[in-house]
């Protein structure tokens, strides 16, 4: 009889890249992956932005058309996984088929946060989540509309930009009282702020919505402790609740925040089972408690940590975390994890568009945020790797050469370097 094989359950970033590298990395058994929606694997971070406004819809696959033949994988769309019995190994389906497993991936990302007075589903009323979303909110942008968009956070921020793009009035509405205030430098909040009113977008900070009214013809009327205003569609991106449920309700350990909580290696607390992507908090080195990171680069990384570890191989130790956005016409990069309380020193000017700022304490950096300025932070990415304090007045200098100091620091963090870099 054959053996079960690996049953994948989600079908997204992390299940796909999953099932490339269990290939890559040679295994041969039977690969099953279950996806509840009806679409091959995709990428998502299109979604908030050339899928609104590009003249024809980018090529999103994650996986080359072929790779699924090739590979042998057996993808299963329209596929709900809505049990995992974990001493049987064994997964159910929503229409009672049964699968058993050698080992099961859990990679089943997460579903947007949602607002009891705006629930998904309603006329008008959008959540970016899915490729289907987002169609669905770029044919309504079609009709030039006024939007109000709950959530001043990284997707709420880059739909602002898009629906401005394609002609819609942009309101935004955020509690607090500047946009991404948790993510970025004060500077960066403020000049992110600043480019939205200029490209035309209002945006109520330190607002609370108190409630959505559909009026008669349609249109919404939403009510703020600030007043009231009207929009003719709403967009809700106000964060992401792990899909963790299947796991939770199988008795696996969940992180206290949510999340499939899972160790550096992925593993989570089966021994049979293996958890990637949004659905994770990760038990990361250096750090005390678990991390739940929502990104690209995450997802990637962790399959491909996972997939190495099925197979009995190590894989890479978690990488320092990065993100990226576009916004607007403006790329922001993002290395390393804010915390409270760090000091933020920056090199460049806002004011011409590009701009790097390091976020550290006691002189070591933590928290790299660059604004058309990818290159420069890639170039100082071993210091957050190194975790040793650096000379920030060096790094501030416009005339100090970013790569000779970053290589100079690397090799003799300032408590060894005599004299300071000279200009
Ligand atoms: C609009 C948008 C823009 C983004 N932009 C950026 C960006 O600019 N930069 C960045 O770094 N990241 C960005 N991200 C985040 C990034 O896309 C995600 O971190 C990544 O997709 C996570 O991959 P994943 O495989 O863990 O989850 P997903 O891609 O969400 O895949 C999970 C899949 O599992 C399926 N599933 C769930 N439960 C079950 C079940 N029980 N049975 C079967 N199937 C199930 C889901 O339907 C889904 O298809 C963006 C995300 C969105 C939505």
């Amino acid at each position: 009889m054959t053996s079960p094989g690996i049953v994948i359950v989600g079908a997204g970033q992390a299940a796909a890249v999953a099932a490339h590298a269990l290939r890559e990395h040679g295994y041969r058994g039977r690969i099953t992956m279950l996806g509840r929606e009806r679409h091959r694997p995709y990428e998502r971070p299109p979604l908030s932005k050339a899928v609104l406004v590009a003249a024809e819809e980018p090529r999103l696959d994650v996986l080359a058309q072929d790779a699924w033949a090739l590979g042998d994988i057996d993808l299963r769309s329209c596929s709900d996984a809505v049990a995992l019995d974990l001493s049987k190994r064994q997964v159910r389906l929503a229409d009672g088929q049964v699968l058993p497993y050698d080992m099961c991936l859990i990679a089943t990302g997460g579903e947007a946060s949602t607002l009891a007075c705006a629930p998904a589903g309603r006329p008008h009323v959008h959540y970016v989540r899915t490729l289907d979303d987002a169609r669905r909110l770029r044919a309504a942008l079609q009709g030039k509309p006024r939007v109000a968009i709950l959530g001043g956070g990284f997707l709420g921020l880059e739909i602002a930009s898009s629906a401005l793009s394609a002609g819609a009035a942009v309101t935004v509405i955020e509690r607090a009282t500047s946009v991404l205030d948790r993510f970025l430098p004060p500077e960066a909040s403020a000049w992110l702020e600043s480019g939205l009113r200029q490209a035309g977008a209002r945006l109520l900070l330190g607002t609370a919505l108190e409630g959505v009214n559909a009026l008669p013809d349609g249109r919404m009327r939403l009510s703020t402790h600030a007043g009231d205003l009207e929009a003719d569609e709403i967009v809700v991106a106000i964060g992401l609740s792990p899909n963790d449920a299947l796991a939770r309700d199988a008795g696996l350990q969940i992180a206290a925040g949510g999340g499939v909580l899972v160790d550096a290696q992925c593993r989570t607390s089966d021994e049979h089972v293996f958890a990637c992507g949004d659905c994770t908090s990760q038990q990361r080195p250096g750090h005390a408690a678990p991390t739940r990171l929502e990104s690209w680069q995450n997802a990637n990384e962790q399959a491909r940590t996972a997939a190495a570890a099925m197979l009995g191989a190590t894989g890479p130790t978690p990488a320092v975390p990065w993100f990226w956005t576009d916004q607007g016409r403006h790329n922001i990069q993002m290395l390393g994890l804010p915390a409270p309380g760090l000091d933020y020193v920056r090199r460049g000017d806002p004011a011409t568009g590009k701009v790097l700022w390091i976020g550290h304490r006691g002189a070591v950096p933590l928290h790299g945020v660059a604004i058309n300025a990818g290159a420069d932070l890639r170039a100082i990415r071993p210091l957050f790797e190194q975790r040793q304090p650096v000379l920030l007045d060096e790094f501030q200098r416009d005339a100090t050469d970013l790569r000779a100091w970053a290589r100079q620091m690397r090799g003799s963090p300032p408590s060894t370097v005599q004299p300071p870099l000279r200009a």
